[in-house]
């Protein structure tokens, strides 16, 4: 218990701080420049003008072509129990659930001494970690499998709603797996400290991430990012995601998403602010097209990260409302929360079904997910919701739970020699 409280403590200094314009202290990131800047050179309006030069014929651009993606239902078996000559077999033991946060580009500007890097150590892994926990998951014959494909809801005999568990068709002898990525929002403190800015559309058509370098060096890159490392995984490793299923993206709403700053502001609610809050929301758009039909989903991680233990049932519909207004009319309806802080409404959801656990089934959400020392899940019988637990690898389970991770990789060959020296226990 202390461990959870220790835990829900940190995640709090970690991502309760607002975002607001200037108060975390760092840059908002500009945005990054569009491919083609126009001719800056001078001009010397005394000398004569230069002839013109003959007009080349400007070279069409070529169409990004995108390569056609397939996306299957895990809860259907394929026709004759076979697909591109794997067979496939029924499964209804556990799914287990990894999550993640955004993760570290480049560990020098995370692990720098200063006031955040203790949170980022104890939360984040580090692009290198992921890359192998990445291999090492897939090694130990795992498969993703979306959060949404695992439960249903249905009529029950009672003629009322209720959500049960799919039987899911896997290549035979594989384990599925969930993954879910918190806060991929590009929060301001997270740019300063190393971590990628937002998401764009490459030049090949694919989802990219921007950001800068220590040095202020603008990196367009896939490697650096944990959603476009995951798409180049299951590009190099298709049999890693069968049905084609990537991860749910759990999104706050009061940074904006994806990088894009798409939110309110209380303080500033100037037509300048307004328009540029439209002009990001049309900007972030076709990111979030490419990402659902590559196969991310989206889920809600409240607008404010408002700890649901804590606050009043009023400000949780406030919240709501704001996030359903500015996240989930981008991002479409969800089943799906991510409690903030892993923190369950009302004392518990798990014995007790209170009055802010119903008020959110009421918003359309159907699969409560928190977080816990391992995949458990739990279909509530006096109201139509799920609850379930993930597994977060992260640099405490790391150092600290080795042997609860080993079913899918082993600390010792993870452990990125990059992270300060806060000592493991690992026996
Ligand atoms: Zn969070």
């Amino acid at each position: 218990m202390k461990k959870i409280i220790a835990l829900l403590l940190a995640l709090t200094l970690l991502f309760a701080s607002a975002c607001g314009s200037g108060t975390q202290g760092g840059q908002t990131p500009s945005d990054p420049p569009a491919g083609q800047e126009p001719d800056a050179s001078p001009v010397d309006q005394d000398a004569p003008p230069e002839p013109e030069p003959e007009p080349e014929a400007e070279p069409e651009p070529e169409p990004v072509v995108l390569e056609a993606y397939s996306i299957y239902d895990p809860t259907v078996m394929p026709e004759g129990g076979e697909r591109d000559g794997v067979k496939y077999e029924a499964y209804d033991g556990i799914v287990e659930h990894l999550f993640f946060h955004p993760i570290i580009a480049y560990p020098e500007l995370a692990f720098d001494g200063d006031a955040q890097e203790k949170g980022l150590d104890d939360y984040m892994v580090t692009v290198d970690e992921f890359n192998k926990i990445l291999q090492s998951v897939y090694d130990h014959g795992y498969v993703l499998v979306d959060i949404t494909n695992v439960w249903s809801e249905i009529t029950g005999d009672d003629g009322q709603p209720k959500m049960v568990r799919n039987t899911l068709y896997l290549p035979e002898g594989k384990k599925p797996v969930i993954f879910s990525y918190d806060d991929t929002n590009y929060y301001p403190y997270m740019l300063e400290n190393g971590f990628t800015y937002k998401l764009i559309i490459g030049d090949d058509g694919k989802i990219t991430s921007w950001g800068l370098d220590p040095q202020g060096n603008e990196v367009i890159s896939r490697d650096l990012d944990a959603i476009p490392a995951l798409d180049k995984f299951v590009e190099e490793h298709p049999d890693f995601s069968p049905f084609g299923a990537k991860a749910s993206l759990s999104l706050t709403g009061y940074c904006g998403i994806l990088g894009y700053r798409t939110q309110t502001e209380k303080e500033d609610q100037s037509p300048e602010h307004e328009a540029n809050r439209q002009a990001e929301r049309e900007a972030v758009k076709p990111i979030i097209a490419e990402l659902k039909r590559t196969g991310w989903t989206f889920g809600s991680h409240t607008w404010g990260h408002v700890n649901l233990a804590k606050k009043s049932l009023d400000v949780i519909k406030e919240d709501t409302v704001k996030w359903l207004d500015e996240v989930g009319s981008l991002v479409g309806e969800t089943p799906i929360l991510y409690y903030p802080h892993g923190a369950r409404p009302d004392g518990g959801d798990w014995k007790q079904t209170g009055p802010i656990f119903q008020y959110l089934q009421s918003q359309g959400f159907r699969v409560f997910c928190s977080v816990g020392i391992e995949s458990f899940s739990f279909i509530k019988k006096d109201i139509c919701a799920v609850i379930c637990d993930r597994l977060h690898p992260d640099g405490t389970t790391l150092r600290k739970s080795r042997k609860r991770y080993l079913q899918f990789y082993d600390a010792k060959d993870i452990m990125d020699p990059v992270r300060p020296d806060y000592g493991v226990d690992w026996d």
